[in-house]
């Protein structure tokens, strides 16, 4: 459970613990005839659960159920009623209307706490941040699990968020996410996620928005641009195969930048990296002071100086064998028509 979900989590048991003993002062008395729900557990066991116990062991909700878990790893579930599993359908999709149309009133004081504490981690942006409390609150607390992005998002707003999990609606309008830090992602068509990295699909072709700040290694998918500094979030990153370096696989006009570091400030941790297409210009690797192995197989276009910044390179694969390198290295002929230099210590 991480440190947010968890100060989430004492904040609702409080809370709800609060309830319950002020329905108790008042005469309504809730905690004296509370309710039991049958709770299956993994071993096959089952158990009939208070609502504090089901509070207390919440680890997650889902269409399936409430999930508890007890002594560290044994998880059960407690089934959910009619009502409660297509607010958690709603609350857990990505149709604001429906987000924010949802009722609560045919839900238990019960089942309004779980959903509370299940969805109190996802942050709405729509026009400002929104949370879902018995409806969608306005929240100025920018701490989340998740933040789901709808319609206009300007990037000063995501900059001060610190999430781990970035949605992006169909109806989102980003601009650069440069700056904004996010583990990982989910998306809906223009928008796709894969492999650790955030595109925009559009008319004039796919655009690489961001990658994941957990990322240790980076597979990129064929895209035809990349924003400035797409990859700044990823300051893990060790290995990285990517379909050109620099802002666009055919550079065009003034805006040309055929270099790595168009994607980072600078590529401190990359130690390897692997390029599928694309033209390598001069000094293209000019700010990446780690690199050790780059692999450029097959490339038709390589400036002779491309890799002479690299004063940690080990072993290069080259698709010409008169490249300027800095240091002594051994150069043999490879199948496939290249050259492998290997670094003389
Ligand atoms: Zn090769």
């Amino acid at each position: 459970m991480s440190a947010v979900k968890k100060a989430i989590f004492t904040l609702f048991a409080a809370g709800y613990a609060l309830l319950l003993c002020a329905g108790f002062l008042c005469g309504f008395s809730p905690a004296a005839e509370e309710s039991r729900y049958r709770c299956v557990w993994e071993n096959g066991s089952v158990t009939m659960e208070s609502e504090g116990t089901a509070v207390r062991l919440f680890a997650g909700i889902s269409e399936e159920g409430e999930a508890l878990v007890r002594r560290g790893d044994e998880v059960g579930r407690i089934a959910l009623g009619e009502e409660a599993v297509h607010a958690v359908s709603v609350l857990g999709g990505t149709d604001l209307a429906a987000i924010a149309a949802l009722g609560t009133e045919a839900l238990s004081l019960f089942g309004r706490a779980l959903l509370n504490l299940a969805f109190a981690g996802r942050l709405f942006y729509a026009d400002g941040f929104f949370v879902w409390q018995n409806g969608l609150m306005p929240t100025e607390n920018f701490e989340a699990e998740e933040i789901v992005l709808f319609g206009e998002v300007p990037a000063s707003a995501l900059r001060r968020m610190k999430a781990h999990m970035l949605t992006v609606t169909p109806t989102a309008q980003l601009g650069a996410l440069a700056g904004c830090s996010f583990a990982s992602f989910r998306a809906e068509a223009p928008y796709t996620a894969e492999g650790d990295a955030l595109y925009l699909r559009t008319a004039g072709g796919v655009r690489l928005l961001t990658a994941s700040s957990e990322a240790e290694e980076l597979i990129l998918g064929e895209y035809d641009y990349a924003d400035r500094g797409a990859l700044l979030a990823s300051e893990k990153l060790s290995s990285l195969e990517l379909p050109f370096v620099g802002n666009a696989l055919d550079p065009s006009g003034t805006s040309a930048d055929g270099t790595l570091a168009y994607l980072f400030s600078d590529g401190g941790s990359l130690k390897k990296i692997k390029v599928r297409g694309g033209a390598l210009v001069s000094h293209a690797f000019y700010a990446c002071p780690s690199v050790e192995e780059i692999d450029a197989c097959g490339l038709s276009s390589v400036a002779a100086d491309a890799f002479v910044d690299c004063k940690g390179l080990t072993l290069l694969h080259s698709p010409r064998g008169d490249i300027l390198l800095n240091g002594n290295y051994a150069r043999e002929e490879l199948p496939c028509g290249c050259f492998l230099y290997r670094k003389i210590s």
